[in-house]
C-alpha cells in the first residue's frame, strides 16, 4: 500500500525559561492528530531547517527576556535577521505565523517577536494567520488558547493553498503574485468549543482542552469521611470552590503523555559532594562581609554582601550582574522526600530514561541531572521545587490524586473556568508543589512526574553594586530578602528561596557581630554590555534607582569618583541620581556613600524621596517644598533640565530596579515630560523614547 504523505509545516522556537518551547512541543505533538508533520527546531539550530528554501508554512513561538531582548538561543537568528544587506525580496516565498510571548510588566512587550516580525514582512514574508500576543502578566493562556485553537485551521489553508500553487506554478498557468490568505484568527468563545457528547472521563490526551468535566465528585463523596474535608465554605480557597465553578462542567488540558523512566537504584554509600551542578565553570567566593543596611522596623530588611574574588578571574564592570547559586531549602526537600514516600531512598541514584513507547514527541532526558545523582542531589540542586505548578502539572496531579473532591478541585484549577481561581490561588501566591501537596493529601505523584515537570534549579542574579578600581578584588551586592505571606495553601509565610538562603548564611556571624567566619558562594559573571556608563566621560546621564535598585548606580559612580581623581583636567558631563526609599532614617540605602559623591562632585544632583514619611522631610538633598513621594514625581520637577540632557546634550537615562510599577511609571513619566517639553502629541513621545532607546540612550535593568 503506499503510504500517505502528510503535508509539513517548519515549527521554530525561541525560548529563554522554557515556555515557548513548551509551546512549541505541544504543537509539534499535536501535528500528527491534525494530518501534518511538524519540523521542530530550536532557532539556534540552524542545520536543521533552511528558510531561504522553504516553500511550507513556517509557525514561530518566541518569547522575549530582559529589557526586549531575545532569548539566548534566538540571538544569532535576530542578528541574521536584522542584517541591512538582506534585500526586500529575501523572504517572498515565505508564509508564517508567529506566536510572540512577553509580559507587560516589562517595557517593550513581545519585543523579540515584534522584531521578527517586522523584518519578516520587511523582507516579504506573507503572514497566514494574525499574530497573538500572550501576555505572562496576566496569563500566557488567555492568548495562547485561543491562538492555538485557530492555528490547525489556518496552516491547513495555507498549506492546501500553497500545494495548489504550486501546482498552477507547474502547469505554467499560475499568476505571478497569488493573492494571499485572508488573515484569519479564529478566536473561539469557550461554547464554540464544547465536545458534542460530554465525556467525565479523565484520561482523553487528544486536543489541548479535550476533557469535559461534570460536576459529579461532590455528590460521589462520603459525609464523614477523610472526603469531606474540602466541603463548600462560605468563601473559595485553594482548596474549595463555590458556584458557579463548583458546579459547572469544565474544560481541562488533555493530559500531558509521561515520557520518563525513572528508577531508584540502591547503592553503596558513596560520599557525594553537594553543591551546583556544572560547579566546575562557577567560583566558589568567600563572603568578606555581610551588612545589614536597614534599621529594624524598615518594611523590607536589606542586606549588603561583599564577597571576596581577588583569588578568581572575576573581571566585572559596573552595570554587569552576576548569578548565585543556591540550594534549595533543606527543611523543604526533607518535607518532599516524606511527602512523596522517599525519605529513606534519598541517598539512592536516581536513573533515568526515556519512556519505551512514549506518546510525547520529542522528549528528552532532562540535561540538568547529572548522572549518579543521588535523590536527595536531584531534589536540592537540580530541580527547582519552589516553581509555581503549570496547569499541566495540575492536571497530571488530578490522575494520582484518591479523593473525589480533592480531584475535582485540581481539575476546576487547571480547567479554563477555573482560571481565575488558579491565579488567585496558585500562581499569585507563589505555591510550590510541595504546598499544593500539602492541601491535597490524597495526592501522591511520582518521582518521574515530577522530574518531568519541574523546571531546573535557576540561579538569582544581582548587580554588581561596586567598581573594583575603588574595590580591588572585591564584588559588592545588595538584596531585600524577599518575605511571602502566610495564605491559603501556606498557613506560615516563607522567604525568598536565595535571599533567604543568603540571610540564613550570614545570620549567626550578624548575631556574633561578624567574628565568625563567614561562608562561601558559588558564583559566575553575567555581563550586561549595555548597561554601562556612557563611553565618553563628558556625556552627561540620569539615573533612576529606588531601593535596591540604586545598586548598579553605586558601581557608577565609585567608577566616576576614580576616574575623576586620575583626569583632574578632563570633561565630566553632569550626573543625576533619582534615588526612593520608604523612610529617611530606615532604608535609606547608602546614605553617607551618596552624600559623600555629592559632596566630592563625583554626583551634580542627587533627589531623594521619601515615600512613607508623613512629616515634611527635612533633608538637605530635598529641594522642594512640595514632597514628592516616587522617583517619577522629582524627575517631573526637573522635566526641562532632565529633556534637556537627554534630547540636546545627547545624554542617556538608566532606569534599574523593580519592572512590575516603577519602571514603567517612570517610562509614563518621561513621555509626560517629552510631550510637555517639546509640545509634541503621545505618539511623537512614544516615537523619541523610542529612538533614545535604539541608540542605547535610555537603559533598563528592571525585574520584579
Ligand atoms: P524566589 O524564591 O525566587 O521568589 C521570587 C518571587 O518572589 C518572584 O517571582 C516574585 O513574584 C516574588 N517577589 C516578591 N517580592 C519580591 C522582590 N522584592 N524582589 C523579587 N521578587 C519578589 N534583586 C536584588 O535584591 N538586588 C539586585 O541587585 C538584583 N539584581 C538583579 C539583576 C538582574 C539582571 C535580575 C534579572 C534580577 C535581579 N534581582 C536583584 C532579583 C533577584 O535575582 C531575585 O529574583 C530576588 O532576589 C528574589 O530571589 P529569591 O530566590 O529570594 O526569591
Ligand atoms: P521597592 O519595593 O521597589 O521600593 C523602593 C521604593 O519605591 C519605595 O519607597 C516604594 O514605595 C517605591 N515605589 C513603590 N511603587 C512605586 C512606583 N510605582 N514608582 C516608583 N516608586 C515606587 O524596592 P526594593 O524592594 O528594593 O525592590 C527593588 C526591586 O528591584 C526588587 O524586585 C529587586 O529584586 C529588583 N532589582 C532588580 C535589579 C536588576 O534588575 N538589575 C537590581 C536591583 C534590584 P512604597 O512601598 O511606599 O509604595
Amino acid at each position: 500500500m503506499p503510504c500517505e504523505v502528510k503535508p509539513r509545516f517548519v515549527l521554530l522556537y525561541g525560548s529563554q525559561k522554557g515556555q515557548a518551547q513548551s509551546i512549541a512541543e505541544g504543537i509539534f505533538e499535536e501535528a500528527d492528530k491534525h494530518g501534518f508533520e511538524a519540523e521542530l527546531s530550536c532557532l539556534n539550530e540552524n542545520e536543521k531547517y533552511n528558510l531561504e528554501k522553504e516553500r511550507a508554512p513556517v509557525v514561530f513561538i518566541v518569547s522575549t527576556t530582559g529589557d526586549g531582548e531575545p532569548p539566548d538561543n534566538a540571538l544569532k537568528f535576530v542578528k541574521n535577521l536584522k542584517k541591512k544587506t538582506l534585500p526586500s525580496d529575501h523572504y517572498q516565498h515565505l508564509t508564517y505565523a508567529l506566536l510572540a510571548l512577553g509580559d507587560t510588566n516589562y517595557a517593550n512587550f513581545c519585543n523579540c517577536g515584534k522584531t521578527i516580525e517586522r523584518r519578516l514582512q520587511e523582507l516579504g514574508a506573507k503572514q497566514f494567520y494574525a499574530t497573538g500576543y500572550a501576555d505572562d502578566g496576566v496569563g500566557l493562556e488567555l492568548v495562547v488558547d485561543a491562538w492555538l485553537e485557530g492555528l490547525w485551521s489556518a496552516v491547513k489553508q495555507a498549506s492546501q493553498k500553497m500545494a495548489s500553487d504550486a501546482s498552477a506554478q507547474q502547469k505554467g498557468n499560475v499568476m505571478q503574485t497569488p493573492a494571499f490568505l485572508e488573515v484569519q484568527l479564529n478566536r473561539l468563545s469557550l461554547s464554540d468549543h464544547q465536545p458534542d457528547e460530554k465525556n467525565t472521563s479523565n484520561n482523553a490526551t487528544d486536543g489541548k482542552h479535550a476533557t469535559v468535566v461534570e460536576q459529579t465528585a461532590a455528590t460521589e463523596s462520603k459525609p464523614g469521611s477523610s472526603e469531606s474535608r474540602t466541603e463548600l465554605s462560605s468563601a473559595p480557597s485553594l482548596t474549595s470552590s463555590l458556584p458557579p465553578l463548583s458546579e459547572s462542567a469544565l474544560n481541562i488540558p488533555a493530559l500531558p503523555p509521561s515520557y520518563l523512566d525513572v528508577s531508584l537504584l540502591e547503592v553503596d554509600a558513596v560520599a557525594e559532594t553537594l553543591g551546583p551542578a556544572n560547579k566546575g565553570a562557577l567560583h566558589e567566593v568567600p563572603i568578606s562581609k555581610a551588612v545589614k543596611m536597614t534599621s529594624g522596623d524598615a518594611v523590607k530588611t536589606a542586606l549588603l554582601f561583599e564577597l571576596d574574588i581577588s583569588d578568581f578571574q572575576i573581571d566585572y564592570h559596573p552595570g554587569d550582574a552576576f548569578n548565585v547559586f543556591c540550594p534549595n531549602s533543606a527543611v523543604e526537600v526533607e518535607k518532599l522526600l516524606h511527602r512523596l514516600g522517599l525519605w529513606d531512598k534519598q541517598n539512592h541514584h536516581v536513573c533515568i530514561s526515556l519512556l519505551k513507547d512514549t506518546k510525547k514527541k520529542g522528549g528528552k532526558v532532562p540535561t540538568h541531572i547529572p548522572n549518579n545523582s543521588s535523590l536527595l542531589y536531584l531534589l536540592t540542586w537540580c530541580l527547582e521545587i519552589r516553581s509555581v505548578p503549570k496547569k499541566v502539572f495540575v492536571r497530571a496531579l488530578v490522575e494520582h490524586t484518591g479523593d473525589s473532591m480533592q480531584k475535582r478541585r485540581l481539575q476546576e484549577l487547571c480547567s479554563k473556568q477555573g482560571a481565575a481561581d488558579y491565579n488567585l490561588f496558585v500562581r499569585d501566591q507563589n505555591l510550590s508543589i510541595l504546598e499544593l501537596l500539602t492541601a491535597f493529601p490524597s495526592c501522591l505523584p511520582s518521582l518521574s512526574l515530577l522530574i518531568e515537570h519541574l523546571p531546573k534549579l535557576q540561579p538569582r542574579p544581582y548587580s554588581a553594586a561596586s567598581s573594583c578600581l575603588r574595590h580591588p578584588g572585591k564584588l559588592h551586592f545588595v538584596f531585600n530578602l524577599v518575605e511571602f505571606p502566610a495564605c491559603s495553601g501556606r498557613p506560615d509565610g516563607k522567604r525568598g528561596l536565595c535571599t533567604g538562603w543568603l540571610f540564613d548564611l550570614i545570620s549567626p556571624a550578624l548575631e556574633s557581630s561578624g567574628s565568625r567566619l563567614l561562608p562561601k558562594v558559588h558564583v559566575s559573571l553575567r555581563p550586561n554590555g549595555s548597561f554601562r556608563p556612557p563611553s565618553d566621560p563628558a556625556v552627561p546621564f540620569v539615573m533612576v534607582g529606588p531601593g535596591t535598585g540604586v545598586a548598579p548606580f553605586i558601581g557608577f559612580l565609585q567608577q566616576r569618583e576614580k576616574q575623576r581623581l586620575e583626569n583632574p583636567g578632563a570633561a565630566f558631563g553632569e550626573t543625576w541620581l533619582y534615588f526612593g526609599c520608604r523612610h529617611k532614617d530606615k532604608d535609606f540605602l547608602f546614605r553617607e556613600e551618596l552624600e559623600d559623591f555629592v559632596s566630592n562632585g563625583t554626583l551634580n544632583h542627587l533627589k531623594v524621596c521619601f515615600s512613607r514619611d508623613n512629616e515634611e522631610v527635612e533633608w538637605e538633598g530635598a529641594q522642594s517644598t512640595a514632597r514628592p513621594r516616587y522617583v517619577q514625581h522629582n524627575l517631573l520637577l526637573d522635566s526641562k533640565a532632565i529633556t534637556s540632557v537627554l534630547l540636546e546634550k545627547s545624554g542617556s537615562i538608566y532606569v534599574c530596579g523593580d519592572a512590575k510599577n516603577m519602571a514603567k511609571d517612570v517610562n509614563d513619566t518621561l513621555m509626560e515630560m517629552i510631550k510637555t517639553e517639546l509640545q509634541v502629541d503621545q505618539l511623537e513621545a512614544m516615537k523619541t523614547l523610542a529612538v533614545l532607546r535604539e541608540e542605547k540612550r535610555y537603559l533598563q535593568d528592571i525585574w520584579g
